[in-house]
């Protein structure tokens, strides 16, 4: 049975502050309170893992350095920035975003943030603490586990549910008398206490900051996180080949083979795993027109959405059939 532990919330924040401060690891993205790169590294973060946004984030900020040439910027171009980074809608509703923010400044408050486009609340409270200061507790999938374990929580009951884990990290968040300006700080500490320290799996206890009464110490079970499905040749890996295919090719199109399938014609195999499964292949084409990512123009395939009728001569083929 699982024993609930009652730790002060001031003295864990001061415990796991202190230990932040004597080193942490360098990501590109950290040490920055520009909204706008703290909007994009966030975003980039949402399903991707740190260590592949850590290679993407840099050449992106210097292809779109501010809000403004992000704002400015074709769908096409984003979405080419963006290819390898995967869930590529993220990367049309952060364009419409900048759009959004350049036309009517930063919102002051949570509500506002999570009004942009692909700001739900997590982000809108990463970006309202790492980039404004703002005391609020920032859940992700490290601080999560860090909070279950510590707090002795059993997992899968309410007591560590999303609204009661919410509420909890709110509290640690304003424990004490916190500097407005401790807010970012507390939250790049919290997620990077359960990256490096209390971790999935082998949490590092005997350098734990936060050991001294941790129910879990040296006999941590797995915190279990919702799991996807395989991969592998799945919709996905042919939205993700045929989208990387795009950005890659000149002008950002690819002609298009009819047979089995509409087909681009040239494509990551691995993505594919190893064949062509014609249904799914239609299904990833008919998403990625859905979706905003690619149209079909005639016999090409071309990144980023159809333009508006009447700017290039009147209706197109689709590639729905
Ligand atoms: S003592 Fe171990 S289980 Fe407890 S919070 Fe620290 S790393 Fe996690």
């Amino acid at each position: 049975m699982t024993r609930r532990s009652t730790t002060n919330p001031v003295r864990l924040r001061r415990a796991i502050l202190a230990w932040y401060e004597q080193g942490h690891r360098s990501l590109p993205w950290r040490g920055s309170r520009d909204p706008y790169a703290v909007l994009v590294s966030e975003v980039m973060l949402q399903q991707t893992q740190a260590s592949r946004v850590a290679v993407r984030y840099p050449p992106f900020m210097t292809r779109f350095p501010d809000l403004a040439a992000l704002a400015s910027a074709s769908e096409a171009d984003v979405l080419a920035e963006w290819s390898g980074l995967g869930y590529n809608r993220r990367a049309l509703a952060l364009r419409d975003a900048a759009v959004a923010v350049q036309a009517s400044g930063w919102p002051s408050d949570l509500a506002g943030l999570q009004r942009l486009p692909g700001v739900g609340p997590y982000t809108a409270r990463a970006i309202g603490s790492l980039a404004f200061g703002w005391r609020v507790g920032v859940v992700d999938t490290n601080v999560r586990r860090w909070l279950v374990r510590r707090l002795g929580l059993e997992p899968g009951s309410g007591a560590a549910g999303g609204g009661a884990l919410q509420r909890l990290a709110d509290d640690l968040a304003n424990a004490g008398h916190a500097a407005p300006e401790d807010g970012a700080a507390w939250t790049h500490a919290s997620m990077e206490l359960g990256a490096v320290i209390c971790r999935a799996r082998l949490p590092a206890c005997d350098s734990c900051p936060i050991a001294a009464g941790c129910p879990a110490r040296g006999s941590a079970g797995r915190v279990p996180v919702p799991r996807q499905g395989s991969f592998r040749g799945s919709r996905r890996a042919y939205r993700g080949g045929v989208m990387r295919a795009l950005a890659a090719a000149p002008e950002y199109a690819l002609r298009i083979d009819a047979t089995p399938a509409p087909t681009p014609s040239v494509l990551a195999p691995e993505a594919l795993d190893g064949r062509l499964e014609p249904r799914l292949m239609q299904e990833a084409l008919e998403g990625l027109e859905r979706d905003g990512l690619a149209h079909l123009d005639g016999s090409l395939l071309r990144l980023g959405p159809r333009p508006a009728r009447g700017s290039s001569g009147g209706p197109r083929p689709t590639i729905a059939r």
